[in-house]
């Protein structure tokens, strides 16, 4: 695990509001091992409300536990949301930048600068807000991205999607999206670790097909609502599959890519995406479409239809192009009949007839001889 900095290392107040105001939006979090803050950007949004809370702390009616948890949150939001903001707040080191951070400010704003700081003595309460945080994908990635990338084979190739939230009314319209090639029981007692009780089973959907697949797919399609959990302790890490939305969107969203996954059946036995449907993506990215379920069904069935139409087509052509054989064939026979010159040689009817006839005659001859 990389060694966590201490809360001394992050950037001061100051340097902190400064790249609040520049475009850097400069996540905070200090590495210690290249020595240097995290590379990653925060949102607009994040700036925002960051710098709309430290016009807040100026506030003289706040009293200190007030203060040091709006700096707190300062400190989180100006982590960033893909690696460092559920791990300031899962390593406390938040509530310690804040404490720091509450001692520059006093010191700014006390017109005496001979005081010295003190040590401020306050329990701060643990917060039970921002349990959650919007989930940040990498610029790298993207739906039609992790369309594309092969299949990881070693996941297994059939299982279940189930869906799940908690008790508690932190996580009241939340939604945790997993898959399992195991029973989805034997998965959720796993998840009764984390701390935050039993959780409760919303749905299920059996006979996925590469379930890993259409579980990342199902997540790329709700990206808007995508957040991560704080860092869960027991596992040392944060849980990011979790959805603010309703489970039914959730269930036709996973349902609609397992129906293209069994039966567009889109990739090949090393885990490759067929060309066919790399050229889909790309049209639908050309025109401007979303790489989504409802596309991608759309399009499979589209192709089905236009398959049957072809094969309709091709069935029909043959049936025709018998007919017309048969007509030719008539046609022709019509043809060499009217084209025999019938006037001028008998036909070998006629000739066999007249043979016949001469024959007849010879025996009648021969016949009238002996007698
Ligand atoms: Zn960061
Ligand atoms: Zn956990």
């Amino acid at each position: 695990m990389a060694t966590l900095p201490t809360p001394a290392q992050f950037p001061s107040l100051k340097d902190t509001r400064d790249f609040l105001k520049d475009t850097s939006q400069q996540c905070i979090w200090y590495l210690p091992k290249p020595q240097r803050l995290c590379l990653c950007k925060i949102t607009n949004e994040d700036v925002c409300e960051a710098v709309g809370l430290l016009e807040k702390v100026k506030n003289p009616r706040l009293s200190v536990d007030e203060r040091l948890n709006v700096l707190e949150e300062v400190a989180e939001l100006c982590c960033c949301p893909r690696h460092h903001r559920s791990k300031i707040y899962g390593t406390k080191i938040g509530e310690r930048v804040a404490r720091i951070w509450y001692e520059e400010l006093k010191l700014t704003s006390t017109p005496s600068p001979s005081k010295k700081a003190q040590p401020v003595a306050v329990a701060v309460p643990v917060s039970p807000r921002r349990m959650f945080a919007r989930h940040q994908v990498h610029t790298t990635e993207s739906m039609s991205e992790r369309l594309c990338s092969k299949l990881d084979l070693n996941t297994g190739t059939s299982g279940s999607i189930y869906m799940y939230t908690h008790e508690d009314s932190v996580f009241s319209g939340m939604i945790k999206i997993g898959y399992t090639c195991r029973s989805i029981a034997s998965r959720l007692l796993d998840w009764g670790d984390c701390g935050h009780g039993e959780p409760t089973l919303l749905a299920s959907i059996s006979n996925i097909r590469h379930p890993e697949r259409v579980e990342l797919l199902t997540h790329f399609e709700l990206i808007d609502v995508w957040h991560e959990m704080m860092w869960c302790k027991t596992h040392g890490r944060t849980h990011i599959e979790w959805f603010k939305t309703d489970v039914d969107e959730v269930k036709d969203i996973a349902t609609r890519w397992n129906i293209w996954m069994h039966e567009a059946n889109p990739y090949d036995r090393r885990g490759k995406l067929k060309e066919g449907w790399e050229k889909w993506c790309a049209w639908l990215l050309k025109k401007g479409y979303a790489i989504n379920s409802n596309n991608m069904l759309w399009l499979h069935e589209w192709e089905v239809g236009k398959r049957k139409k072809i094969a309709e087509a091709e069935k029909a052509e043959r049936r025709a192009e018998g007919t017309r054989r048969s007509e030719v064939k008539v046609k022709k026979e019509e043809e060499e009949e009217n084209e025999r010159p019938l006037r001028s040689l008998p036909s070998r009817r006629e000739e066999t007839s007249y043979s016949t006839r001469a024959r007849k005659v010879k025996v009648e001859e021969n016949r009238t001889r002996r007698v």
